[in-house]
């Protein structure tokens, strides 16, 4: 991973956004940065240098992951020793510097410890979300490892098809797809995996809980792994015994939103159209008013990240970004359908990651 060059990169930004100095505390935007996987940290980077802080659990861990930044063990909350090392670096100016602060990831409490240790050193400023939009477009090492996750992702679909029987409940499905996950090397699920059967399957996300799987009916089953770092996610929507003419109306239509949106997917697109591909066609249908989220989401280092695929959405498309498809419809009390699958945009359009049949399975 160049993480010295996606560094340098974010230190050119500063001082466009006006910022003497980011304090990265958003876990996976410091991982992105600088390598660090562990659980407690921030990155102080400054226009030529980048200080990583975390605690004594940490000491090899940060050695051996971490590159292109001086690492400070310290006793201290990471932010907290952040902000003592600023003042020190700083003793000798007289006006304060301009510290950005990642908004959406500090407590209001530690925005406030901040604010007083910096006092008199540092103006902190919310800065834009400059790491979230680097993110946004994958380097070839990531599109890597994001191939993999999701082809481990897309393997559990087998044990879906062994698994779901009437009378079955659905932990015992989620269990079963979550053990081969971490069999076969997955850190762990990237999000709680959601089995849901029957009038269940209308429930948007209806984690898998202890019903039983009854004898006909959509279950839909969203799942996701993480592998070295990256989530996957993918939706299908089996069923179990013979759909009736409306269920089969249903499943076809939510294909026929997904298809269409994917056929949509190219650099210079807004988010927005992609979203829209898929909603007109289940309005077309008179199914609109089911379709009760957005159309997709961002996937890399965490399982939902920029850009969203959402009505209103003005983000245009660049070769590189990952992102799913995943429109759903919902009939309240009867059941619901959701297919997904992640696309990477690439220069002339997109490709489907681990593409496979989607007609309806029937078990
Ligand atoms: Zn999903
Ligand atoms: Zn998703």
């Amino acid at each position: 991973m160049d993480y010295a060059g996606r560094l340098r990169r974010l230190q050119r930004q500063l001082s466009d956004s006006k910022l003497d100095f980011l304090l990265v505390t958003h876990l996976p935007n410091v991982r992105y940065l600088s390598g660090f996987t562990g659980s407690s940290a921030a990155l102080l980077i400054g226009p030529a240098d980048a200080t990583l802080f975390t605690d004594g659990r940490y000491i090899t861990q940060a050695r051996e992951e971490v590159a292109n930044a001086r690492i400070v063990i310290g006793t201290k909350a990471p932010v907290t020793a952040a902000a003592e090392f600023l003042v020190g670096r700083r003793k000798k100016f007289r006006a304060p510097a301009v510290l950005g602060i990642e908004p959406e990831s500090l407590t209001s409490g530690a925005r406030d410890r901040l604010a007083v240790l910096t006092r008199g050193k540092a103006r902190l400023r919310s800065a834009p979300q400059l790491v979230e939009r680097a993110r946004m477009v994958k380097d070839a090492d990531e599109l890597r490892l994001i191939r993999r996750a999701i082809k481990l992702g897309a393997s559990l679909f087998r044990i879906i098809c062994n698994t779901i029987k009437p009378g079955v409940r659905e932990v015992e499905v989620a269990a079963a797809m979550e053990f081969e996950a971490r069999s076969k090397g997955a850190e762990g699920m990237s999000f709680p995996t959601i089995i849901a059967a029957g009038a269940r399957s209308a429930v948007v996300h209806g984690r898998a809980s202890a019903a039983r799987i009854p004898r006909r009916g959509f279950v839909v089953c969203d799942f996701g792994v993480i592998l070295t770092g990256y989530c996957s996610d993918r939706t299908r929507t089996v069923h179990v015994g013979q759909p009736s003419r409306e269920a089969r109306r249903l499943y076809d239509t939510v294909l026929e939103a997904q298809l269409a949106a994917i056929a949509v997917v190219r650099p210079g697109v807004m988010a927005a159209e992609v979203d829209e591909a898929a909603r007109s066609v289940l309005h077309k249908a008179k199914l609109a008013e089911y379709f009760t989220h957005s159309t997709g989401h961002g996937v890399g280092l965490e399982i939902h990240e920029a850009p969203r695929l959402a009505v209103g959405q003005e983000q245009k498309l660049e070769p590189g970004m990952v992102v799913t498809i995943e429109p759903g419809a919902y009939i309240p009390g009867k059941g619901g359908v959701r297919i997904e699958d992640v696309v990477v945009v690439t220069p002339s359009g997109c490709e489907v990651l681990a593409p496979a049949d989607k007609q309806l399975v029937i078990l």
